[in-house]
């Protein structure tokens, strides 16, 4: 994963779409505006205050806190008290970061407590007169950004430079996993990303939105990329491309058509009789059929090994996408070779009994990060195209994204250049 995206990259560049999106989404597509931080904080005038800065230690409660910092004992019972389903003293951890403010004056009187909960939320206590205590959120501002990229060699870098989150490559690579194999990515291919950025208080970032819409040009063929909710009661998202067509494709549910029966699941804790009631995981599934009966692939991808060996037979295994393999064992024949291309549903080799078998059987083996799992308990991508009966409004909701997308323009970084030339004979 790192590698391909490591050897990936560059010539990336923040860009404004300026002419076409300037009318209705002018804000969303502005470039991040890092502030100063503003003194103002948690609601309050942070300039109004002796502000007091520091982070939980190991020993440090907050009752001895308070009373380091002159609260009253009563205040801190009440606050420990009364309050505990706002704040629960009990319940500070070690480096959660606290702001006290106290008053401006030669008293130095303090406040307020304020302990940030996570990066968003955050808790105050008030210790003036009457205690209170209140959970509130900071400010989240999203950030329209525009990435637009040349793949190249060696320009890893380049991501960097223009403070693209790795995780968002991440992410782009898995929208377009069924469709692109990312370890086989040609010099030349392109892309460009729609998304949101999230800033805490202006400034902070705090990761981003899922991508929006994406464009993707491998070996000169263009695939977009929209996020579209079919389903909103069920909010179900997925990407969707140029026609609708949905982006990840399922596997078949068998690897043999018709006339088969499911003999034998998988199972970890299987014990068999023959091998004394011992525990034989069983790290497939069987479809009984007949002797001869085509055994097809259950989804598109590369043959990594067709062979024969020990137990289990004749066998094939196919490499569909960085994450997961399919393999078929104890085939009479196989029909396909090593490095052969096969698209889902293609007959591959023929139902036997080679190896450790004691029927006809196809033993299908699933393989997902280079472990066997079973593929009938995997929640495995589905593959519905958008329904003819949203399928005018989605046309007409990407109609702008795809406009958008068209007209951010993969700009030379100027240390680039030389790159490109490489790049362009
Ligand atoms: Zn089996």
């Amino acid at each position: 994963m790192q590698k391909y995206w490591g050897a990936l990259l560059a010539l990336a560049v923040l860009f404004s779409c300026k002419t076409e999106q300037k009318k209705d989404t002018e804000e969303s597509t502005q470039l991040p505006v890092i502030e100063k931080p503003v003194p103002k904080s948690y609601g309050f005038n942070l300039k109004e205050f002796s502000v007091i800065r520091d982070t939980i230690k190991r020993g440090d409660s907050f009752g001895e806190l308070m009373i380091e910092h002159e609260v009253d004992y009563p205040k801190i019972v009440k606050v420990a008290e009364e309050f505990k389903d706002t704040f629960d003293v009990k319940r500070i951890k070690i480096g959660k970061p606290y702001v006290i403010l106290k008053s401006k004056d030669t008293t130095q009187i303090t406040q307020f407590f304020i302990y940030e909960n996570d990066r968003i939320n955050y808790t105050v206590v008030d210790l003036r007169d009457t205690v209170q205590a209140y959970t509130s959120r900071k400010k989240i501002k999203y950030v329209q950004r525009e990435v637009a990229g040349i793949i190249a060699n060696n320009l890893s870098e380049s991501l960097d430079a223009i403070g693209v989150d790795y995780a968002v490559t991440i992410a782009l690579s898995e929208i377009y996993a069924w469709t692109i194999d990312f370890f086989k990515l040609e010099k030349g291919d392109k892309f460009k990303i729609l998304y949101k950025e999230r800033y805490i208080s202006d400034s902070i970032y705090a990761g981003f939105e899922p991508i929006e819409a994406a464009y993707f040009e491998h070996k000169g063929k263009p695939i977009y990329a929209f996020a579209y909710e079919t389903d909103s009661l069920k909010q179900i998202t997925d990407y969707f491309d140029q026609e609708a067509n949905n982006l990840r494709s399922t596997f078949l549910i068998a690897p043999i058509k018709f006339g088969y029966r499911v003999s034998s699941r998988y199972n970890l804790k299987r014990r068999i009789a023959y091998y004394g009631y011992k525990i034989r995981p069983h790290k497939g599934t069987d479809y009984a059929a007949a002797i001869g009966t085509p055994i097809v692939t259950t989804a598109d991808g590369t043959v990594s090994e067709s062979t024969r060996r020990g137990g289990n037979g004749r066998y094939v295994k196919i490499k569909h996408n960085g994450t997961y393999s399919t393999q078929y064992l104890h085939m009479k024949k196989q029909k396909v070779k090593k490095g052969e291309y096969v698209r889902q549903g293609d007959v591959i080799g023929w139902v036997g009994m080679t190896g450790n078998t004691g029927g006809p059987h196809v033993c299908y083996r699933f393989w997902k990060n280079g472990a066997q799992v079973d593929p009938l308990r995997e929640k495995l991508p589905a593959a519905e195209p958008i329904s003819d009966s949203i399928r005018g409004t989605y046309m007409a909701y990407i109609d702008p994204l795809k406009t958008h997308l068209d007209c951010i323009e993969y700009t030379v970084l100027e240390n680039e250049e030389e790159n490109l030339l490489t790049l362009n004979e």
